[in-house]
C-alpha cells in the first residue's frame, strides 16, 4: 500500500473490508499525470464537514484524483454481479474505487468513491476510465436530482484527467468523486448468493441492515423485513422519478441500491413530451426501461433480490419461496397506491377521493394524445404560463380543468402549496444538458454550466428570464440518444 498517506481531509473508516475477502479487492487508484479540478461542490463539502483548510490546491487535486491517499483510506473495488437486461453477469467495480467511508455529522456515514480511477480486477476488457463529458453529466444530473428532493448519490467533484480516452474517437478524460450512502446493490446480494455462500450472504445482509435499516435489526425475521423495507424504499424512489419525468435508462439489478438512492447516471434522461413508452437509451430497443415501465422493472428487480435472500429466509427452500412470494405480491398494490398519491399531489389533492384515478388518467390520456410537455402541463394547471401556453387553450383540456377545479373545491383545502412543492419548473432538459456539457467538456467553457446549475439548485422557484429553460425545440427529442458506460 502507498506510504503517501497523510492528509486528514476525510474522517475515514473501512467497515466494508470486515466482510469476507470475496466481497472486494484491494486496489490502488491509477495515478493520472496532470489532473485538474473542474468542478468542486463546496456546499456538499461543507455538509460533509470535510477539512479542506490548510490543504493546498495541489494536495486537494492529488487526493481527489487518487494520486495520493488521504489518511485512513484503504482503497478497494467492490465485487458484485447483476442482471443486465434480464441476463445474469459477473460485474464489480470495473472503474470505480472506494477510498473509504467518511463519517459526517449531518449526512452520517457515506462512501467516498472515485469513478474513473483506473483498472481493477473487475474491469474485464474495459480501460477503467471515463470521459470528462460523462463524468460532468453524472455530476449535473445527480445534483439536479438532489435539488428535486429525490434520493440520489451525490457528486463532490469532477476532474479532468489530462489524458484522452477512446470511445470510437478520442475524448477528454474525466473523473468523478461520488458520495453515496453506500454502494451495496441488489447485484451485491446476487453475487453473495451465487459465489460467497450462506455465511457470506448472511454477513452482507447483517452489514446492510446495520448500515441502512437499523430498526429491523431486532425484528424476529430481519431478512423478511429487509425485503419488505426494500419494497418500500424502491417504490418510493421510482414513484419520485415518475413525478419529475426521470427515465433511469438502465435499471439493471447492479444499478439498484439498498440505500434507496438513485445510482449510475449513464443513459438516463428526462422526458419532455408525455409518452409512457419514452426511451432514449441507444441499447434499449425493446423499451424494457421505458418511462412507464419503471415500476414493473422495480418489481422484477426485487424478485431477483428476494431470490438471492432465500437461503436466509427458511432452511426449507419451498417454504422460503412461499414466504418471499407472499411479500413480493404486495409490490404492485404498494406501487399503485404511492403512484396515485404522488399524482394526486401533483394536482393539489391533499386528501384522496375515489374519483382521483379517473381525473389523473384522463389528464395523462390528453397529454399523450396532444403530445403535451409533462412538466409544463402541471405548471399550466397551477396557473403558470409556459411557452407552450397556446396548446392549453383547447376545449378538451379546458373541460378537464373544470373537473379539476370542482375536485379541488370539494376537498375544501388549498392544494396550491402542495402543487408548488411537487411540480418542478425546471428539470435538466436533454437539449440544454447537451449544450452545457459540450461547452464544458469540449471547449472548457463553464459559463452556461454555472447558469444552468444555479437554476437547477432551486427547481421549484420561478425565476425571471428563464423561459428558454421551459421549452424544447421541435424535433430534438426524436433524435436524442443516450449511452451507457462512456
Ligand atoms: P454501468 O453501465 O456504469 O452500470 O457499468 C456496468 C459495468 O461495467 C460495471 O461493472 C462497471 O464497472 C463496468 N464498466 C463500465 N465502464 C467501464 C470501463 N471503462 N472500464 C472498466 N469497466 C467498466
Ligand atoms: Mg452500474
Amino acid at each position: 500500500m502507498s506510504t503517501e498517506t497523510q492528509s486528514h481531509i476525510f474522517n475515514f473508516s473501512n467497515t466494508y473490508t470486515a466482510l469476507p475477502d470475496l466481497f472486494y479487492s484491494k486496489v490502488l487508484p491509477y495515478k493520472y499525470k496532470c489532473p485538474k479540478i473542474e468542478i468542486f461542490n463546496k456546499r456538499l463539502a461543507r455538509e460533509l464537514g470535510l477539512i479542506t483548510e490548510g490543504i493546498s490546491k495541489e494536495e486537494l487535486v492529488n487526493i481527489l484524483s487518487g494520486r495520493i491517499l488521504p489518511e485512513g483510506s484503504e482503497p478497494i473495488a467492490q465485487a458484485y454481479a447483476g442482471h443486465q437486461f434480464g441476463h445474469f453477469t459477473m460485474l464489480g467495480d470495473g472503474r470505480a474505487i472506494l477510498l473509504g467511508e467518511h463519517q459526517s455529522d449531518t449526512l452520517g456515514k457515506v462512501d467516498i468513491q472515485l469513478k474513473s480511477a483506473g483498472q481493477t480486477p473487475y474491469s474485464r476488457s474495459g480501460d477503467g476510465k471515463g470521459t470528462l463529458y460523462s463524468m460532468l453529466r453524472e455530476y449535473l444530473i445527480s445534483e439536479a436530482m438532489h435539488h428535486l428532493n429525490i434520493r440520489t448519490t451525490r457528486s463532490l467533484a469532477v476532474l479532468s484527467t489530462g489524458e484522452e480516452v477512446y470511445r470510437h474517437a478520442a475524448h477528454n478524460g474525466g473523473l468523478l468523486v461520488r458520495v453515496a450512502s453506500s454502494h451495496i446493490r441488489v447485484g451485491t446480494f446476487e453475487y453473495a448468493s451465487r459465489f460467497v455462500g450462506k455465511e457470506g450472504l448472511k454477513a452482507l445482509a447483517d452489514y446492510t441492515i446495520d448500515r441502512h435499516f437499523p430498526d429491523i435489526a431486532t425484528k424476529e425475521k430481519p431478512y423478511v423485513a429487509l425485503i419488505k423495507a426494500m419494497i418500500d424504499r424502491q417504490t418510493d424512489l421510482i414513484v419520485d422519478w415518475m413525478r419529475v419525468g426521470f427515465i433511469h435508462g438502465v435499471m439493471n439489478t447492479d444499478n439498484m441500491t439498498l440505500s434507496g438512492e438513485t445510482i449510475d447516471y449513464g443513459p438516463c434522461a428526462f422526458m419532455n413530451t408525455y409518452d409512457p413508452a419514452t426511451v432514449f437509451s441507444s441499447i434499449d430497443a425493446q423499451g424494457r426501461y421505458a418511462f412507464g415501465n419503471q415500476g414493473n422493472i422495480g418489481y422484477w428487480n426485487l424478485a431477483v433480490f428476494a431470490n438471492a435472500l432465500l437461503p436466509l429466509i427458511d432452511e426449507d427452500s419451498d417454504k422460503a419461496v412461499d414466504v418471499a412470494k407472499a411479500i413480493l405480491q404486495t409490490y404492485p398494490e404498494t406501487f399503485s397506491r404511492k403512484w396515485l398519491h404522488m399524482m394526486g399531489a401533483k394536482l393539489g389533492f391533499i386528501y384522496g377521493e375515489p374519483e382521483d384515478e379517473d381525473i389523473i388518467k384522463s389528464l395523462l390520456e390528453w397529454m399523450h394524445k396532444y403530445k403535451a410537455d409533462y412538466t409544463n402541463t402541471f405548471l399550466e394547471i397551477m396557473g403558470i404560463k409556459t411557452p407552450d401556453h397556446q396548446q392549453y387553450d383547447q376545449p378538451e383540456f379546458k373541460l378537464w380543468l373544470t373537473k379539476h377545479r370542482d375536485r379541488l373545491d370539494k376537498s375544501n383545502a388549498d392544494g396550491q402549496q402542495l402543487m408548488a412543492d411537487t411540480n418542478p419548473l425546471y428539470i435538466p432538459r436533454n437539449h440544454i444538458v447537451e449544450q452545457v456539457l459540450n461547452a464544458a467538456a469540449i471547449d472548457g467553457d463553464f459559463t452556461q454550466w454555472h447558469t444552468f446549475m444555479e437554476i437547477l439548485e432551486t427547481p421549484y422557484t420561478l425565476k425571471a428570464d428563464t423561459s428558454s429553460y421551459l421549452t424544447v425545440p421541435s424535433g430534438v427529442d426524436e433524435e436524442y440518444q443516450t449511452y451507457c458506460g462512456t
